[in-house]
């Protein structure tokens, strides 16, 4: 068994104490991490900088458990893409996290999705589609769709099945280039059959958006999707070890 969780969080510099032995528990050998928790919506560069610096810090503690998604607010420019650059080319980051700075489809993007291209980073997108209260930068699927559309090259992974699996699939599914993961409370084993079902198991991740929720109940929504064993081993790990396995970095991989 050789799972990864494809989406998980820092709890402020440190990854969780007890997540490295829930993982040995339930089979998780990797974490796929970001930060963005704590900062607001529109973090400053150095509140950014600093994070990606804890994330990186992190990484090289545990090289064999933890990979990193780059964070960064697309407003801060060319020295946002620098950093970005930096991580995935001397830090072993292997991708980049767009949260709720601006929208994945504003043109303030575009330049750190060539980058991540010419890598062949996954690109972690946070989608929600809330009936109230949408933040006024939240991309929905219908932003990601966009943005596939415009960079098919793009691996771009719209987390949490955008909080609405009938819409989200209606929308992603044309766009072969996007996967989904299945955390988030709305989503459970009913959500994952019928995004498996649509999508095919190749482009739905395990995701647990750690931390504050609970890892096991997460594992427990894929398990009770009704897989059969080779659509598990995808959505549990086959998939992402896939995306880490194409990146193209200079740095010495250990993913
Ligand atoms: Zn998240």
């Amino acid at each position: 068994m050789n799972w990864i969780d494809a989406h998980v969080h820092l709890q402020g510099a440190q990854l969780h104490p007890e997540t490295l032995q829930e993982g040995d528990r339930l089979g998780i050998t990797r974490f796929v991490c970001s930060t963005v928790v704590g900062m607001g919506y529109s973090p400053t560069f150095d509140q950014v900088r600093e994070s990606n610096d804890h994330l990186s810090a992190v990484i090289e503690r545990h090289p064999d458990r933890v990979s990193g998604y780059c964070y960064v607010n697309p407003r801060h420019g060319g020295k946002a893409l620098d950093d970005f650059r930096r991580r995935i080319e001397d830090q072993r980051m292997i991708g980049l996290k767009l949260w709720v700075a601006t929208l994945c489809d504003d043109p303030l993007v575009f330049p750190f999705i060539e980058q991540a291209i010419a890598y062949r980073a996954p690109i972690l997108i946070h989608a929600w589609r809330k009936t109230v209260g949408q933040l006024p930068y939240e991309s929905t699927a219908a932003h990601v769709a966009n943005l596939a559309e415009r960079y098919p090259e793009a691996r771009i992974i719209m987390a949490h099945l955008s909080g609405q699996v009938e819409s989200s699939v209606q929308l992603i599914e044309p766009y072969p280039n996007v996967y989904t993961d299945t955390s988030g409370t709305p989503i459970g084993g009913g959500e994952v059959a019928i995004a498996v079902r649509r999508l095919g198991a190749k482009r739905v991740l395990f995701g647990s958006d750690l931390y504050g929720i609970c890892l096991a109940s997460n594992v427990g929504k894929v398990l009770g999707a009704g897989l059969n064993d080779d659509e598990l081993d995808l959505v549990m790990g086959g998939n992402m070890q896939a995306l880490l396995d194409g990146v193209v970095a200079s740095h010495d991989k250990t993913i």
